[in-house]
């Protein structure tokens, strides 16, 4: 059994709708096992700068339907030096903190990683991510909710590309990772997903024209995951101008909209499970994995997993979009 009795949460790197819902259930749970709550804000930059209030019940009342993250976050460059990680280490000993929940990304939990082995510390992750690029679990914090805003967008733009017989790029975010472009395509019943994982492999423009575009439809609507790899979706646009004049090509860019709303259902339900189980993971003494969730139960997944290994993409999935697109 652990003996840590205080713990301390911070959000960082990217927001994630569904952050809140994660702040909340550490929270509560923490203190029903009798544990105290440091809220650390704006990330690690709050560990350093010493942002640092003491988290009762009441502090994440009314927050679980919110996007974004009450505690802030941030990235945070002096925590990546052996000097500023001294500095949020001397912090977290005058507030009593014992052990950390970080939520975030790939960076966030490479940073706790870094951190725990420094220190001797008890670190937990939370994959925080709208991308899902975190190995060892099916899916992240947020990704679900922004799947859906991506469905919303898409279901407009193709109101107006139908109207128009035009091809649409719609470029997604994903970070090197494609599932939101492919899956997204799937939802929406988007004509072709453009991802960084195949950029390598096949030109996926001149697939997708080979295919059949507009063989029997008066629009299409391409998916583009936003990544050097790809090149985003202004580079594929530009090329159908070169390559394919015939066609009247037109981008749109969601940006940032992928980042806000209100976590989904399934968002929530998701950081409440994680964040539960992350004081879990402290009461067992776990120390230095990410929550994960694999067939519906609840894993650890050593940080050294989740981070150094690629999430594979389904190959089906590619499959069942290019059979339903036709
Ligand atoms: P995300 O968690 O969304 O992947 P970032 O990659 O920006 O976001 O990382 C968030 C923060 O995590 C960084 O600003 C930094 O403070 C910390 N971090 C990332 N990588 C490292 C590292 N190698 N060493 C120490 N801290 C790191």
């Amino acid at each position: 059994m652990s003996t840590v009795k205080c713990i301390g949460i911070l959000t960082s790197g990217g927001d994630a709708p569904g952050m809140n819902a994660a702040i909340r259930a550490v929270t509560r749970s923490a203190i029903y096992n009798g544990l105290s709550v440091k809220g650390i804000y704006r990330g690690y930059r709050g560990l350093v700068m010493d942002e640092i209030e003491e988290f009762k019940s009441q502090n994440v009342s009314n927050i679980i339907q919110m996007g974004g993250t009450i505690l802030k976050t941030a990235r945070c460059k002096e925590f990546m030096t052996p000097e500023g990680r001294k500095i949020a280490y001397e912090n977290m000993q005058k507030h009593g903190i014992e052990a950390l929940v970080v939520i975030g990304g790939d960076g966030s939990l490479t940073g706790a990683r870094i951190f725990a082995q420094e220190y001797n510390i008890p670190c937990i992750g939370l994959p925080g991510t709208i991308d899902n690029d975190l190995y060892g679990t099916d899916t992240t914090i947020g990704y679900d909710t922004a799947l859906n805003t991506i469905l919303d967008a898409v279901d407009k733009i193709r109101d107006t590309a139908t109207s128009h017989d035009r091809l649409f790029f719609v470029e997604v975010m994903g970070r090197d990772a494609g599932f939101l472009a492919l899956n997204g395509a799937i939802a929406a019943g988007a004509e072709a997903a453009i991802i960084p994982e195949f950029s390598t492999e096949v030109d996926q423009l001149e697939e997708f024209i080979k295919i059949g575009f507009r063989k029997s439809k008066s629009s299409s609507i391409v998916l583009v995951a936003e990544s050097e790899l790809t090149g985003g979706a202004m580079h594929y646009a530009e090329r159908v101008k070169n390559e394919y004049p015939q066609y009247d090509v037109r981008v749109t860019i969601l940006g940032h909209l992928q980042r806000g709303g209100r976590p989904t259902a399934n968002d929530r339900i998701l950081a409440s499970r994680l964040g539960a189980a992350a004081i879990d993971a402290i009461m067992e003494d776990q120390r230095n994995v990410m929550i994960g969730i694999e067939n519906d139960d609840i894993v650890y997944v050593p940080f050294s997993k989740a981070i150094k290994n690629d999430k594979p993409i389904k190959r089906e999935l590619v499959n069942l979009l290019r059979e339903l697109s036709i």
